[in-house]
This record gives structure tokens, C-alpha cells and sequence, in this order.
């Protein structure tokens, strides 16, 4: 008997009740692996691979307990989840919302394992945070909250076991605090956290690569189809690190950005941004809705997201399920030909099956964004060999490793009539080196 998709899911519901966003996670990989390995590997079903990498190595859960700038005591949860080692040691990102909960951590860390391999570094998966709102906190609180989140992290870390990064409320500060944490209780300065200052062994190019990439993977999409990026009108959504520098390069390479947006509303700005109204959005932080103050040919929307706005190329840089089907169907209804995901997960499945429908050009986050991973695997690298390489050579390797994503995507997704699955791609692409290491590596 061979896999069955709908038994697998059933099988990793019972296993792992209200966790919807691991199940999204787990269902839109799966229902390209399976038919996969029922053709190719059908030996894999008997040694359970899928059963085993979509069971976490090990999840840890802590208690950060701080002092706010009351003095009052505060007290949140962490966590780590290692996901899978196979290929190299555990990384990927930590992110601090009110958001975050298990079920989120754990479909980023399943995600970050399929990402990772696709970097072609040596790297496994794994993601960590905290239920921590950074929202309205002093630097004193922030530095607080990151030293005792740290004082637990610490023991389950390390430059060779796991090597964490920032995400979404987790940046250079953040890091920092975390690192000089680190550093005091194990008196040991390593590459154990990857978004380091550039002064103390971070690397050029890793705030910008994350958008940055994104944008040289679709210029890899539309050279695949003698398209060009220039002239091209593109939506963005976010307003965080990922948007910030899509946008930049976008810009650069000759696209017109219209909207940015937070979740307070979205700027609608028909001129297109350039890097000086770039450089005011970053200084009004939040509040979005000073940008038509200053640009009054641009709007504000309280109520509406970027997606319904005419563009030919959408990148949702917010975060997961940002984009659902509705608003899939407005972007095909409006004519956009090509979606990239900057975020992890942004786009809801009803919204990638309207896409595929559509024939439109769907690249999903763990091929699209994993230019900031990729540039932390060479962050790694750097502080191995105790150097630091100049940003052009680390922009250079960066495109180097979009580029081969992007045909690693369509040696796995490339349909009969032409047509990239990049989803597919990605999937298989990602878990086949997972795969053979797990096999090799024995039970
Ligand atoms: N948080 C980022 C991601 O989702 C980067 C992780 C890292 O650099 O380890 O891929």
C-alpha cells in the first residue's frame, strides 16, 4: 500500500490537536511529497520519513520571568523548537509577538528545514521565541526581557547545536542583548547567534538580505520568461525589515513600488516610493498614516490591503495568512502575473490554489525569502574563519544561491505545458538531500 495524503493528515491532526498553522504547513508540502515518493523512493514509506520529519527532534518550553520599568514582575513563555539535523545544526530565527505560540513555531521551524537545504548550506532547522509583545517596551525593558530569555536559552545552543537569528520583533538590538548574554555565562565568543552588528562579527548584507533576495529570485522568474522587472508595477505589504528592502531593490532594479503597509492600514502611493519617501516611512515608524502629509498625491487605507491595488507583481513581506483566497482572486482579476513571498507562509492555501489555477507565477517563502537564512549560513561561515567579507562578495554569493534555488525549483516543478509549480519545486527540492541524509544517517 502506498502513502495516502488525506491518512497522513488525519494521522498528524490526531498528533498534534489546534495546531492549525502546522497543519497548513505540514498539508502544503506533504501533497507534493507524497505522490513524489509513491513514484520515486517508495521504500521511504516503510522507514517513515515523513512520520519522523514532521516530528520535532526535541521542543523546549521555558519561563522568562523580567522586571518591567515598574519594577513589576512580568512573565512570558520561550521557546525553542529543533526541528531536524540531518544536514547541519539546528537555525533559523526567534521571533517575539504576542502571536507567537507552539503551533507557529513549529510550522516556521518544518518550513526552515526544507528552506535551509534549499540554500545549499549545511544547515537544519529550527525556530524559537516568545509570546513577548516588543510593542511599547523601553530599550531598558527589551534588554531585560532579552537577557533573561537567554539565561535559559543558553544551555540548549550553540555555535555547532543551534545557531538562532532574529524574525519579526527580533532585529540587530535584540540580537545584540542576546548575544552579550551569552557571551557572560559561557564566556565563549562564537558564531552562536547569526544578525550580529556588523562591529562584532555580523555580516555585510544580512538586513538587507532577505529582501534583496526575494527580489533576485523573481528577476530569475521573469528572465526565465524574457521578461523584464524594469517598468514593472509592484505591491509590497509590511512595512518591517523584509518590505523595507524588497522595496529598495525593487526600486533599483527599475520596478515602481505603489503600497507599503502595517497593521494599522496601507500607503497607496501612485508616483511610486523612491529611497528619499523610503527613508521618511522608516522615520514615522507605525504610524503610516502621516505618509500622505508629506506626499499628497499618495492615501492612506485604514481598511484595505495592498492586494487591491493593480500590480504585475505582488510580495507579501507581512506575515502568515495575510493573503487569502479572496484577495488572490482580486490580484487575478486585476492582472498580477507573478507572486513572491517574502514573509513565511503569507499566502493561505485556497489562496495558492487560486494562483496555480491561474497559472500565475507562485514563488512560496521557503524558496523566495531564504536569502537572510542564507546569508546567516554565511555568517556562520565568516566567524569560522574569523573574517569578514566585503558586502559585494557577500551580495555575489547571495545571487549565486537565489539563482541556484531558483533552478533547483524548476528541475522539480516544471509542468508538461511549461508552467513552474515553484511550491512543488521548492517541496521536493528541499526534501530530497533531508531525506537521504535521514536514511543514512539510520533511526
Ligand atoms: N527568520 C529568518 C527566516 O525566516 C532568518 C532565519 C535565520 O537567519 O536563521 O528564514
Amino acid at each position: 500500500m502506498s502513502l495516502n495524503f488525506k491518512n497522513f493528515i488525519k494521522y498528524v491532526e490526531e498528533r498534534n490537536p489546534n495546531e492549525p498553522e502546522f497543519l497548513q504547513a505540514v498539508a502544503e508540502v506533504t501533497e507534493d511529497l507524497i505522490p513524489y515518493i509513491n513514484e520515486r523512493h517508495p521504500t521511504w514509506k516503510d522507514l517513515k520519513i515523513l512520520e519522523r520529519i514532521v516530528e520535532p527532534e526535541r521542543v523546549i518550553s521555558f519561563r522568562v520571568s523580567w522586571l518591567n520599568d515598574k519594577n513589576e514582575v512580568q512573565v512570558n513563555r520561550g521557546y525553542r523548537v529543533q526541528m531536524n539535523s540531518a544536514i547541519g545544526p539546528y537555525k533559523g530565527g526567534l521571533r517575539f509577538s504576542p502571536t507567537v505560540n507552539l503551533s507557529i513555531l513549529k510550522f516556521l521551524a518544518f518550513e526552515q528545514v526544507f528552506k535551509n537545504s534549499l540554500t545549499g548550506i549545511p544547515l537544519g532547522g529550527g525556530k524559537g521565541g516568545s509570546d513577548f509583545d516588543p510593542k511599547g517596551k523601553s530599550d531598558m525593558e527589551i534588554m531585560r526581557f532579552c537577557q533573561s530569555f537567554m539565561s535559559e536559552l543558553y544551555r540548549h545552543i550553540g555555535a555547532e547545536t543551534d545557531v538562532p537569528a532574529g524574525d519579526i520583533g527580533v532585529g540587530e538590538r535584540e540580537v545584540g542583548y542576546m548575544f552579550g548574554q551569552y557571551k557572560k555565562l559561557q564566556n565563549n565568543f562564537t558564531g552562536v547567534l547569526t544578525g550580529k552588528g556588523k562591529n562584532w562579527g555580523g555580516s555585510f548584507i544580512r538586513p538587507e538580505a532577505t529582501g534583496y533576495g526575494l527580489l533576485y529570485f523573481v528577476q530569475c522568474i521573469l528572465e526565465s520568461l524574457d521578461e523584464e522587472i524594469a517598468g514593472k508595477i509592484v505591491t509590497v505589504s509590511g512595512a518591517g525589515n523584509v518590505a523595507y528592502y524588497a522595496t529598495e531593490k525593487a526600486i533599483h532594479l527599475g520596478a515602481k513600488v505603489i503600497t507599503l503597509s502595517n497593521s494599522t492600514g496601507t500607503i497607496y502611493d501612485p508616483d511610486g516610493f523612491t529611497p528619499e519617501k523610503l527613508t521618511f516611512i522608516r522615520s514615522i515608524g507605525r504610524d503610516l498614516n502621516k505618509y500622505p502629509k508629506k506626499y499628497p498625491a499618495a492615501s492612506f487605507h485604514p481598511d484595505k490591503k495592498p492586494w487591491h491595488f493593480k500590480c504585475d507583481i505582488a510580495l507579501p513581506c507581512a506575515t502568515q495568512n495575510e493573503l487569502n483566497e479572496d484577495d488572490a482572486k482580486e490580484l487575478v482579476k486585476n492582472g498580477c502575473k507573478y507572486v513572491g513571498e517574502g514573509a513565511n507562509m503569507p499566502s493561505t492555501m485556497g489562496a495558492v490554489q487560486v494562483f496555480h489555477k491561474a497559472k500565475i507565477f507562485f514563488a512560496p517563502g521557503k524558496a523566495a525569502n531564504a536569502g537572510g537564512v542564507a546569508v546567516s549560513g554565511l555568517e556562520m561561515s565568516q566567524n569560522w574563519i574569523g573574517q569578514q567579507w566585503t558586502s559585494e562578495k557577500v551580495d555575489g554569493r547571495l545571487k549565486g544561491i537565489m539563482e541556484n534555488i531558483h533552478k533547483t525549483c524548476v528541475k522539480y516543478g516544471k509542468e508538461e505545458d511549461g508552467y513552474v509549480n515553484y511550491l512543488k519545486g521548492a517541496n521536493i527540492g528541499g526534501f530530497i538531500k533531508v531525506a537521504t541524509s535521514m536514511k543514512a544517517q539510520g533511526l
